[in-house]
């Protein structure tokens, strides 16, 4: 179970942040009850400068990636106390005279300049201005509507009553206005899912609330619209004051000032509201302000004029913002995001969009396929992020290498594509490509080292309005070429054509038979071997089948020779071999029938000479438990013939384990007796082409076959005839003397999990399908 850090401990303990607010949360309260009497200015202030000094020091002992954000709001909250204190030496407070003292607004309003830079500093969408621009403006609307709101409902009542200036109306309204301007601003930055909603952000909120509040009640108290208790009013800019400095001491706070991702935000929430707030406020002024004074006049039209073009701003910006993000995506759907090259999408658009156009002139299409030599290699031994660094100073090479009416893009790894257009030979494409290759030659400067690549470039041709080629069979093309120069040794260029079509295919399918024991993709199924005339069997040959990721299911004849060829049959057929024998142990532990079965494995020459397989096989029948006779192996006619005097003694070898020896396919090629003579066969499996043949009367094959079997049962070697497939066969067979058979006629090769089945009903005496 994953444990929180020191989670069972904290547990119901308050962190320092949740301490200091509700220690700061009681004290205020108990001042604004008045419990402290006359003190309570010094409570006040000291409540105030406490906040101050823990928001600092917090700041500065966690030391968040940028100071300047914090150290602008502490200097907001010093400016704004000075303030408090300025005003009760003054006693400003419900004076609204034209003598009033403006000094502590002095130096209040600096107070919210600094404040909503510090504020914005939160806001760091750092790559993204217009995010930011879009609070900042959402923040205004949301300001000129209160003010407008304010102004008609409280400052022009209330103030005509007084001998009052505009001046001092406006600075009265402006503390609202700007704190209701700083909540917006940290309202929508609060609700950015970037912020992953860090309670500090929260915090802060609830304090700019406190703020807002505070100021809403000090204006209406200024003009006496509202009576409230004197110690009362303070009680918002306390809990304020305490709230911010929690903001600091909460461990969040440092989330603030990080980066967030730029594509993680919703704007339209903010949009609709601030458009609403936008559209509602005029209506209101409308209905309510008919018979306006002319100063009245001024300010109404002043503020919604500015009202307006805010929101005229906000709108743009929206827009540019909606296209901007538009753009963004589209590009991100065509382009390569490490090179910034179109990528395979939007090729293959391009490339389609050429091939449909109609044929002006005499001009071709060149498709050039690239792929870089043994990138691999590269990006194993230098690391990916050098790799990359290499992809994209290919890339440039690439594209500082062709016209601008050409498309270089990257289409996978260290494959590139390079559409030439308008090419008007043969002889021109390569020249281009050849030209690409030499600009490739020279070294790569990366991390100061200098690297060396080749590339190997294949290249297709098509005519504008040939709709005989689709943009997908040009790229196979340039492919196929470009796997020909990878096989000719690398760094060169090929042009396609259509003989390249089957060796690529074979060349492909040689590099995937590399893989394919190791990813599982070999299995093995069996046929039944049986006796003649009962149909009881007494053995089973194991067949590989190789399932192709692409191709499917894949008999032996399509891949075995190509395995020979390659060397990889050694490691199949030590796969077959210990499959096929550990499935018969499996199948002994789980019935008696299978105690006298074996099973047949085929063996391939490059196995029978590889010097080790007396030894393998040895081995693989100790891991199970078996005796020799549980095995038999396969070999054809040419393979024994092959080194005759070599096979000879490691069959030899193999006998003296007990293994039984067939020799396959017998008759099918060189059909000589004398030669199986020279070798420890037990058995001796008469090839289908004569057994498919015995069904017609006095043919030459049933002549053969009988001379087959006389002259084995004078060696002592007992003969399976191979691909009975009807009982007229079977009896045919059993007549001539065979001893065994195999084929259609009993079982088709089957899987491992269905072969008891099989045995099952061979050896049910109902199903004796040959009678003697
Ligand atoms: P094979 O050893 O002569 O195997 C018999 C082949 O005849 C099998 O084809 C089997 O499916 C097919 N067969 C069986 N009964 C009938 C029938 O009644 N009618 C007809 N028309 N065909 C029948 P498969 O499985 O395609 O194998 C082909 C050859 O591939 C095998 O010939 C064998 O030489 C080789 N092979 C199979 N598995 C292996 C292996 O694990 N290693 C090696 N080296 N060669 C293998
Ligand atoms: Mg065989
Ligand atoms: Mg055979």
């Amino acid at each position: 179970m994953r444990k929180r850090p020191g989670g069972a401990q904290r547990r119901g303990r308050l962190s320092p942040a949740g301490v200091f607010l509700l220690a700061g949360y009681l004290i205020s309260i108990a001042m604004c009850l008045g419990l402290f009497g006359s003190l309570k200015p010094i409570a006040y202030t000291g409540i105030g400068l406490t906040s101050i000094l823990v928001l600092a020091g917090t700041v500065w002992r966690r030391r968040p990636s940028h100071l300047w954000p914090w150290a602008l709001i502490t200097g907001a909250l010093v400016l704004l106390m000075g303030k408090g204190v300025l005003r009760h030496a003054l006693q400003t407070l419900g004076d609204v005279s034209a003598n009033r003292s403006l000094l502590p607004d002095a130096l209040a309003l600096p107070g919210y300049l600094l404040l909503t830079v510090g504020l914005i500093g939160f806001s760091r969408w750092s790559t993204w201005k217009d995010r930011r621009l879009g609070i900042i403006l959402d923040g205004m609307i949301a300001a000129l509507a209160l003010s407008l709101l304010g102004w008609i409902f409280v400052l022009q009542p209330f103030l005509h009553q007084y001998d009052s200036t505009i001046a001092i109306s406006l600075v009265l309204l402006a503390y609202p206005t700007a704190s209701i301007f700083l909540f917006v601003m940290t309202l929508w930055t609060a609700l950015n899912p970037a912020h992953k909603h860090a309670p500090a952000l929260w915090l802060l909120v609830a304090a700019v609330s406190g703020l807002f509040l505070g100021d809403v009640g000090h204006m209406l108290a200024e003009m006496n619209a509202i009576r409230l208790p004197g110690n009362l009013i303070d009680l918002p800019y306390a809990l304020g004051y305490v709230t911010a400095a929690a903001t600091a001491l909460h461990p969040s706070m440092r989330t603030l000032t990080e980066r967030t991702s730029r594509y993680n935000t919703k704007p339209m929430k903010g949009r609709i509201v601030t458009t609403a707030i936008a559209l509602i406020v005029p209506a209101l002024i409308a209905t309510y302000r008919l018979g306006a004074s002319d100063s009245d006049r001024v300010v109404l039209v002043t503020l919604m004029l500015a009202m307006t073009v805010a929101t005229i701003l906000r709108l743009v910006l929206a827009l540019r913002t909606a296209d901007r993000s538009e753009q963004i995506l589209a590009f991100q759907a065509y382009h390569d995001s490490l090179t910034g090259l179109p990528n395979r999408r939007r090729m293959e658009e391009e490339l389609s969009d050429l091939l449909e156009q109609p044929a002006v002139d005499n001009t071709r299409v060149a498709l050039l396929y690239l792929d870089l030599d043994r990138f691999k290699l590269v990006n194993d031994t230098l690391g990916h992020s050098r790799g990359d660094m290499l992809l994209t100073q290919v890339a440039k090479r690439l594209r500082s290498n062709v016209r601008d009416t050409d498309m270089v893009a990257r289409i996978g790894g260290d494959e590139f594509t390079i559409i030439l257009n308008y090419i008007v030979s043969r002889s021109h494409a390569l020249d281009i490509a050849e030209r690409i290759l030499a600009s490739l030659r020279d070294p790569f400067m990366i991390d100061g080292l200098s690297y060396n690549v080749s590339a190997s470039i294949g290249i297709a041709f098509a005519s504008r309005g040939d709709t005989g080629v689709t943009a997908e069979t040009l790229v196979r093309y340039a492919d196929t070429a470009m796997y020909h120069v990878k096989h000719d040794g690398r760094d060169g260029v090929a042009v396609f054509d259509e003989s390249m079509l089957p060796r690529v295919a074979e060349l492909e399918l040689e590099r995937d038979l590399h893989y394919a024991v190791g990813l599982g993709q070999l299995h093995l199924v069996y046929q039944p071997i049986v006796a003649l005339p009962s149909g009881s069997v007494v053995g089973m040959e194991a067949l590989v089948r190789w399932t192709h990721p692409r191709h499917g299911s894949m008999l032996p004849a399509q891949f075995i020779p190509l395995a020979e060829e390659c060397g990889v049959i050694n490691e199949i057929g030590r796969w077959v071999l210990r499959e096929g024998v550990g499935q018969l142990a499996a199948w002994r532990r789980q019935a008696t029938e299978f105690a006298n079965l074996y099973v047949s494995v085929n063996l391939s020459g490059i196995q029978l000479y590889s010097g080790d397989i007396v030894e393998r096989v040895g081995d693989i029948l100790a891991i199970h438990g078996l005796d020799g006779r549980s095995l038999c192996l396969e070999l054809t006619e040419s393979v024994l013939m092959e080194d005759t005097g070599a096979a000879a003694a490691t069959l030899e070898e193999l006998r003296r384990l007990g293994v039984r020896i067939a020799i396959d396919d017998f008759g099918a090629e060189y059909s000589s007796l004398a030669y199986v003579k020279q070798f420890p066969a037990t058995l001796l499996k008469i090839d289908r082409a004569f057994v498919s043949n015995l069904e017609r009367p006095n043919g030459a094959d049933t002549a053969v076959v009988a001379a087959i079997v006389a002259m084995s049962r004078a060696l002592n070697i007992a003969t399976v005839a191979e691909g009975v497939e009807s009982a007229a066969q079977a009896k045919r067979l059993h007549d001539l003397g065979c001893d065994m058979g195999q084929g259609y006629l009993y079982s088709r090769p089957v899987e491992a999990q269905a072969l008891p089945m099989a045995v099952a009903s061979l050896n049910a005496p109902r199903l004796r399908l040959v009678t003697a």
